[in-house]
């Protein structure tokens, strides 16, 4: 029996740099970035529901690239598993709709200048060896 619910995160590509969104929400977590992203709903792929997700809280279209390898526990019964991710062209460019107030687009050498949460730096490191 398996009670895992996936939440996908999101790194998005572009131009080199990696986007990051603040969190606005809940009290706990605002104030600390992650990568986009959510909840798989039942029945849904992963990457579906990081492109329904992206859309959502970021208002682009986007598709996924490739999964980054290795899975991050969250509070149970989440796991986190991240994939690459890029713009489609004509994509509007990202903008804070619902979870964040505040986006940045991190070069590399940006990547730490932000309060990851705590789960997400791991993923950040492995989106990093790959990059
Ligand atoms: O965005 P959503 O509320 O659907 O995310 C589900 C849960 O996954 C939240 O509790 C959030 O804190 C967590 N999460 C995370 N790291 C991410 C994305 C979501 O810890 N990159």
């Amino acid at each position: 029996m398996d009670e895992t619910i996936v939440v996908v995160g999101g790194a998005l590509l572009h131009d080199g740099r990696l986007l990051a969104a603040r969190r606005s929400a809940p009290p706990e977590l605002a104030g600390r970035w992650e990568l986009p992203g959510g909840k798989v709903e039942p029945g849904e792929a992963p990457e579906a529901a990081l492109v329904r997700e992206l859309r959502e809280e970021l208002g682009v279209t986007a598709e996924s690239v490739e999964r980054v390898p290795g899975e991050w526990p969250l509070r149970t019964p989440y796991v986190l598993r991240v994939w690459t991710a890029r713009l489609l062209p004509g994509s509007a460019d990202p903008t804070p709709l619902e979870d964040h107030d505040d986006l940045r687009w991190l070069s590399p050498d940006e990547l730490w200048d932000v309060d990851w949460l705590d789960q997400d730096v791991p993923a950040v490191k492995a989106v990093l060896r790959r990059w």
